[in-house]
């Protein structure tokens, strides 16, 4: 199978020179913006559009400070004009060859000589011509608008008459259109203005689609030459494809494979890079050997001198661009921002410094002007496919950068390629949001590469599910019951609190978390609390882990015996009243007892004289009975202060408890 792509794709001269020009102003930091898109081409217009260039529609759009650049199409003099009259400056990047025919029908005005020019009077180029027309103007762009023009101007069959044709015309149904216009206007001078690289450009693919099975065209679908060549090359060759990217070729595999020869041709506006995309995507496709596409890709692209591999030096780092001494090269070398790095938020500075050696890819040579605009980021990319298909079959960990949150998940930058990572396989712990991964370095695995449409999907959950598996299998290698740990409680249930050992969790059940019946966890701990656990039980196979958390020296008996000792006063609360006395609670499950006697310093007939449930009260801890759990209390040891009214007391207390 043959490949072949059309020696004159990509850039012609005038739409080079504009980009140039732009770059060039880019360079120098002054605020640009373009009368139009500059180019029909969509990702170059995007590109120009994060170095920061502005599409404006009339020059009254412009801010101050701006350079206004006028595109190749050119502009009707009106226009220029009015951007002298509004005080912008002008950077005039109309293609010599249009500005040819600008004088030519100002030269016809001059002498009020009718122009008659064959193009689309809706294309930016037509409209410039026509504005440089004082004279008579009259438009035709096919067979049925040259017979409408024909008909109307029957004074004109016999006059002066100049004709001129849109750069981009085809030629071969000019070729026809001159028949007639000579038949009919018998006066007339005609300046066939078709700029030679579109005549190459059609001749071109009219000769390759005649030979190919298939037709790739590349270009913008609103080029009026990437339209022309799509035409041309689908009269010839019915399976004829236009694309602006290579994510555009989805092709029939089966249609390709039975193809004796693929032909690639692109338009005037088509950057060389994307060419060379799709080349290497028809590569994947066909799944064909990679030595003989590379040598065709190489022997292919050689003619457009722009795909070379150089070494270089930086030089100097701008907020635009980074300057690059290249070896062997007479011309000076620059690498745009956006050519620098995948990460579209990297900062030229924390990319290179001054002096560091680059392996780099010509993008586009300006002899005329001597600069070589240069890539880092594709020749790290070509390195960051081998990298990452590489950790695909190697389930080998990567890190980058996440660069952007998009619809449906997350890109991360490593190696200089974008890995999407689907929202599902984004966030490992619950209530993270993809948002705030945003510009944090990641771990995660390969799960899918498609090299030919440059995708390349990355799971950071799977990393996480690896890196618990390994935890788990070092976690129950040592687990054993009783075994201490220093815990953050994670969550908290009805039935008890989850909390992380370290990568792994377990339970702390509600019954384990106090000494006394609570109702729910938050009574004992929160969510983000540090606990001292320890295991309770465990089942590897199931991956339960029960924890303890309340301790023997907690137990409120124990904790009586430390902290209240006989003679202690406490603050109690009345619990329940008796004929005999009143119940008050000291700590929770542990009550004493204040017989009637000792409620008062005078004699009460019944405790709900003095008392009633609820009351907090101070009293005074006079006896405690461990073995049979009974505690002697009384208010009364406080109100008289005599030893031996409280010993007496004490004694009839116990005997009362004790009954
Ligand atoms: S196609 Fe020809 S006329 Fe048009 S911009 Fe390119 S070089 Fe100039």
């Amino acid at each position: 199978m043959k490949i072949e792509v059309a020696k004159t794709s990509g850039f012609c001269f005038g739409v080079n020179r504009a980009i140039n020009k732009v770059q060039e102003l880019l360079d120098k930091g002054k605020s640009v913006c373009t009368l139009g898109e500059i180019i029909h081409n969509k990702q170059m217009v995007e590109k120009l559009s994060k170095s920061g260039v502005r599409i404006i529609n009339t020059p009254d759009e412009a801010e101050k400070g701006d350079i206004i650049v006028i595109r190749s199409h050119g502009v009707p003099l009106a226009v220029k004009e009015e951007i002298s009259r509004l005080g912008f400056e002008c950077c005039d990047a109309t293609c010599p060859f249009v500005s040819k025919i600008h004088n030519i029908v100002s030269k016809a005005s001059e002498k009020n000589i009718p122009v008659i020019i064959a193009g689309d009077k809706n294309h930016p180029e037509v409209q410039g011509i026509m504005g440089h027309c004082k004279s008579n103007v009259f438009t035709f762009k096919n067979q049925i608008e040259l017979e409408e023009l024909v008909k109307n101007t029957k004074n004109l069959y016999n006059e002066e008459v100049w004709l001129v044709v849109q750069t981009t015309f085809d030629v071969s149904a000019f070729k026809n259109y001159l028949k007639t216009i000579k038949k009919v206007y018998t006066n007339v001078k005609i300046f066939d203005t078709i700029c030679s690289a579109t005549t190459d450009r059609q001749e071109e693919a009219n000769i390759l689609s005649k030979q190919s099975d298939v037709m790739i065209v590349i270009g913008g679908k609103n080029s009026s030459n990437t339209t022309k060549l799509y035409n041309i090359c689908k009269n010839n060759c019915k399976q004829t494809y236009l694309i602006e990217t290579a994510d555009e070729l989805n092709l029939d595999v089966a249609v390709l494979k039975k193809a004796a020869c693929i032909g690639i041709t692109a338009g005037a506006s088509t950057p060389a890079i994307i060419i060379k995309e799709v080349f290497n995507t028809m590569k994947e496709i066909l799944n064909e050997n990679e030595q003989s596409f590379e040598e065709l890709l190489e022997e292919s692209l050689k003619s457009m001198n722009s795909d070379d591999k150089v070494h270089g030096v930086v030089a100097r780092i701008t907020p635009n661009a980074v300057y690059v001494e290249v070896e062997g090269r007479k011309q000076s070398g620059f690498i745009p921002l956006d050519e620098l790095s995948a990460d579209p938020n990297a900062k030229a500075e924390d990319i290179v410094k001054v002096g560091d050696e680059l392996d780099l890819l010509i993008m586009r040579t300006n002899d005329q002007e001597g600069t070589i605009m240069l890539s880092k980021k594709r020749v790290d990319a070509n390195k960051g496919w081998d990298i990452i298909s590489e950790a695909l079959q190697n389930k080998e960990v990567l890190t980058g950068i996440v660069t952007d949150v998009i619809k449906g998940g997350i890109i991360a930058v490593t190696n200089a390629i974008r890995v999407f990572i689907p929202a599902s396989q984004a966030t490992v712990n619950k209530g993270e949001t993809l948002e705030s991964l945003l510009k944090k370095e990641v771990k995660f695995h390969i799960i899918e590469v498609n090299r030919a449409k440059r995708k390349a999907v990355g799971s950071i959950r799977s990393v996480a599910k690896e890196q618990k598996k390994e935890i788990m299998a070092k976690f129950w290698e040592t687990a054993e019951i009783g075994k201490k740990y220093t815990g953050k409680v994670k969550s908290l249930t009805s039935y008890g609190a989850f909390v992380d050992i370290g990568g792994i969790d377990g339970m702390i059940h509600i019954s384990e978390l106090s000494w006394t019946k609570i109702k729910h966890p938050s009574e004992v701990v929160n969510v983000g609390d540090t606990v001292e656990v320890y295991i309770k039980s465990f089942d590897a196979e199931k991956g339960k882990i029960s924890l303890g958390y309340k301790k023997d020296e907690d137990k409120p008996w124990e904790v009586l015996k430390r902290e209240y000792p006989v003679g202690t006063v406490a603050e109690v609360q009345i619990v329940s009243l008796t004929s005999f006395g009143a119940f008050a609670r000291i700590l929770p499950t542990i009550d004493g007892l204040i017989h009637i006697s000792q409620i008062s310093d005078h004699r009460i007939e019944k405790p709900q004289d003095v008392l009633s449930v609820g009351d907090k009260v101070k009293a005074k801890i006079t006896a405690i009975d461990f073995e049979k759990k009974k505690i002697s209390l009384s208010i009364r040891a406080l109100l008289v202060n005599d030893e031996e009214t409280q010993k007496t007391v004490t004694d009839e207390t116990t005997e009362k408890t004790a009954e």
